[in-house]
């Protein structure tokens, strides 16, 4: 990890630290299945003394890349993730159920009482912020099934002649119904 996202608790009895990120999300271990991460991670977060507690508060911004669910077309989605959380040096908070985030306040993590390294939290608030499905647009129509054109564009020629067809089809029902009708 890397060492200048340290936030030093004297430092900050001395007044409030503002951390600017810039990293790669390599930094920040930011993988997905779905998503790929390219570009830089930017964001700014406040540190202030509350009490016995820090406070972490600001954002944290990058773009992921992955292909639309439906047409396969590479988007790139922006995410930001707002942060406001607190530390405390409190060892209650690194029980199983706290680290779940069953604890009472689920915006407050434990740290040493001396330095804090926020990348976990820095990545949640990103992860958080990934679409559960990517798309191209929320109406993307998809890729025909039949010869892999990308309805977006237009209709394909399979629905050009399946309508076609349909078409003829009720065409000779009519003229079915017709014979029926001459018959008797
Ligand atoms: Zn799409
Ligand atoms: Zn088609």
């Amino acid at each position: 990890m890397m060492n200048w996202m340290k936030i030093d608790v004297l430092k900050l009895r001395e007044g409030p630290i503002d951390l600017e990120i810039d990293c790669l999300p390599e930094a920040l271990d930011l993988v997905d299945r779905e998503y790929r991460f390219r570009k830089r991670v930017g964001g700014l977060v406040h540190f202030s003394l509350v009490e016995h507690r820090v406070r972490a508060k600001g954002y944290v911004e990058t773009v992921a890349e992955a292909e639309c669910v439906r047409c396969l077309k590479v988007v790139e989605v922006p995410i930001r993730g707002l942060l406001d959380i607190f530390y405390e040096n409190n060892p209650a908070l690194l029980t199983p159920e706290a680290q779940l985030g069953a604890g009472d306040d689920e915006n407050l993590y434990w740290f040493d009482g001396e330095v804090i390294c926020p990348e976990e939290q820095l990545r949640e608030a990103l992860m958080i912020e990934l679409p559960m499905l990517p798309l191209c647009a929320p109406d993307c129509k998809g890729l025909c099934a039949q010869c892999g054109a990308d309805l977006n564009e237009g209709p394909c020629q399979c629905r050009v002649q399946s309508e076609a067809s349909q078409v003829a089809d009720e065409a000779s029902d009519w003229k079915a119904q017709l014979k029926k009708i001459r018959l008797p």
